[in-house]
């Protein structure tokens, strides 16, 4: 058996202009920018294995409908973002029309707590959830919800696993987890969006596929360099990408953010970036 790749929809988000595309005023211009979106897909993934399925992200819930799910005091949840999932797009429902059992994932990987990736764990009562480390320390507590995560919506009881990154660097990145024996399946940093923000790396027929989480909302933005409205650190978050530009200029690599509407098509044409081989970032 073979490591397939499959995108799991759960529902459609829009967002402000200005979250997608850094404009000046950074967060608080992303509240009051009167400019929207498209409904943007938000996919998590499932990478069918030999060593058994691993899950990337969660996905939304369709509890995100309900009022009051999301803390209305809160000025992001208020202003800025609009979610549409419904019952059918949770990720158990996308799993079992795979003919995956989510009981049957022991293994899931959050890019980072964002609502939008989070929202599914209470599939996964039994799994090995990875996090890192700094990501699970800005997220929880009432600081975390200030922060516009929702702690409080986590199931509890969840296995929650810190990532044991080491001081080895992988590629361009700081650090490089696998997460197989076979070593195909590789978590790395890639800080900016949310500080503690990881990226999968799946290696399949010498193709890499870069399942980006937030590090940018779309491939155009990472070719640009482009650092979105929410984060706290935009130097960070231009620094990773061009850490994963200069990945792309030593390998094929298909780049699949989870909110960019080309990921499917790229994942099922195989397109990868194309960045001359020593061109490098910037170029
Ligand atoms: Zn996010």
């Amino acid at each position: 058996m073979s490591v397939r790749l499959y995108p799991l929809r759960t529902g459609s988000v829009r967002l402000k202009a200005a979250q997608c595309a850094r404009k000046p005023g950074g967060p608080l211009r992303v509240l009051v920018d009167p400019q929207w979106s498209d409904p943007l897909p938000i996919y998590a993934w499932l990478i069918d294995h030999p060593e058994g399925p691993i899950v990337v992200d969660t996905g939304e819930t369709c509890r995100a409908m309900i009022p009051g799910y999301f803390p209305t005091w809160h000025p992001y949840y208020r202003w800025a973002v609009e979610m549409d999932v419904g019952e059918e797009d949770e990720i158990g429902h996308r799993l079992s029309r795979l003919g995956i059992a989510p009981s049957d994932v022991r293994t899931v990987v959050l890019t980072h707590f964002h609502t939008d990736h989070a929202g599914g764990l209470p599939h996964f009562p039994r799994s090995r959830i990875w996090v890192s480390s700094g990501e699970l320390d800005v997220a929880q507590g009432f600081l975390g919800r200030i922060r516009g995560y929702l702690p409080n919506r986590w199931p509890s009881g969840l296995d929650l696993r810190k990532i044991p990154f080491g001081r080895e660097s992988f590629g361009p990145f700081q650090a490089g987890y696998p997460l197989t024996q076979s070593g195909d399946v590789t978590i790395v940093p890639t800080p900016g969006h949310t500080p503690g923000h990881v990226s999968v790396l799946v290696s399949i027929d010498g193709v890499g596929y870069f399942l980006a989480g937030d590090a940018s909302y779309s491939e155009r933005a990472l070719l640009e360099s482009l650092p979105d409205g929410v984060t706290t650190d935009p130097r960070k978050a231009i620094e990773t990408l061009e850490r994963i530009l200069l990945f792309a200029s030593q390998r094929p690599l298909v780049y699949l953010p989870a909110h960019d509407p080309e990921s499917v098509h790229r994942l099922e044409t195989r397109k990868t970036l194309s960045i001359l081989r020593g061109e490098g970032p910037g170029s």
